[in-house]
């Protein structure tokens, strides 16, 4: 049986950490989300952050504009965020209308608000080594592999997966962590030798079912990024996990691995905003 990585017990620790540096503040940071979509998934993901964000001592505005909301006016409202000096952190949640141009709202984003590494520019800093603000989901899975002390120098990692806001950061990270990184996506055509061959492998393609028992070993290290829903409805990540736990040295359960991580670095990253810090991702 392997070593399940339990995200849950990483996110409590952050979140307290959290909340006692925003008592000891008395002063409630800021974070703004702008939704402008009815897809259930994305206001069920909004809940949850709006939810713990308010457990720590962070005001969660949500800027809920209309699924039919234009161009100009999401611009308008993500500028004004960008101007207000009582929002300390700002995300733009996904999906988007699709006459949005995402990354001009994205690049309306403050360096010093874009706690979820969304401004191109902030992807740019990060590629550079410069302080920035990395991807939440790509920051958890970091912090899983840190807090479980799992060791990254010299070893192989794989990361299926090349997406700007999990697979290039993560690989890119693993990389700072001197990992001899494989980056693996839809063009590959067989995963198998790949993640066979991998130490850390990182998976992140949204595909139920993608990794199976067959492509680990009993050194293999797993965090499962992906979420999917089963025909049960049930939160599923991309690994299928009975067989993959009982083959590996380590594995991320979804839910309850790289989620509930992502959702505390967001609310630290909030809190660092306001602070006005930034950090090296790594
Ligand atoms: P995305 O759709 O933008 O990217 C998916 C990537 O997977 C692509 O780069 C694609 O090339 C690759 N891919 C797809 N099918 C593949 C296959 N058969 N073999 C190899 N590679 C394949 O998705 P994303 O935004 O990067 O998210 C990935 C997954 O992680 C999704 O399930 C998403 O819901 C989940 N996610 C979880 C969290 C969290 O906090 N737990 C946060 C963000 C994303």
């Amino acid at each position: 049986m392997a070593q399940i990585l339990d995200g849950k017990e990483i996110s409590k620790q952050i979140r307290d950490e959290v909340k006692s540096k925003i008592e000891a503040l008395g002063e409630k940071p800021v974070l703004a989300i702008v939704l402008a979509t009815k897809n259930e998934s994305a206001s069920t993901y909004v809940r949850i952050i709006q939810k713990a964000a308010e457990k720590v001592g962070i005001k969660a505005n949500i800027i809920d504009l209309s699924e039919n909301v234009g161009h100009d006016e999401l611009m308008a409202a993500v500028k004004n965020l960008s101007e207000d000096t009582k929002t300390h952190g700002i995300i733009i949640q996904t999906p988007t209308p699709k006459d949005i141009d995402i990354d001009e709202a994205r690049s309306l984003i403050p360096l010093e608000k874009d706690i979820d590494g969304a401004n191109p520019l902030s992807a740019g800093k990060l590629f550079s080594n410069l302080e920035s603000f990395a991807p939440a989901t790509a920051s958890a899975v970091i912090e899983i592999l840190k807090y479980y002390q799992i060791e990254t120098s010299g070893k192989h990692a794989v990361v299926v997966g090349r997406s700007r806001i999990v697979g290039k950061p993560v690989a890119h990270m693993l990389l700072d962590l001197n990992a001899t990184v494989t980056i693996c996506h839809s063009g590959t055509p067989d995963l198998t030798p790949y993640a066979q061959n991998a130490d850390i492998l990182v998976v992140a393609a949204g595909k139920a079912n993608l990794i199976n028992d067959k492509q680990v070993g009993p050194n293999t290290v797993v965090i499962d990024v992906g979420t999917n829903f089963n025909d049960q409805n049930e939160l599923v990540g991309d690994v299928d996990f009975e067989p993959v736990e009982k083959a590996v040295k380590a594995i991320t359960p979804v839910p309850g691995g790289v989620g509930p991580v992502t959702t505390a670095i967001l609310l630290k990253n909030t809190l660092d905003a306001y602070l006005g810090q930034t950090q090296k991702p790594t």
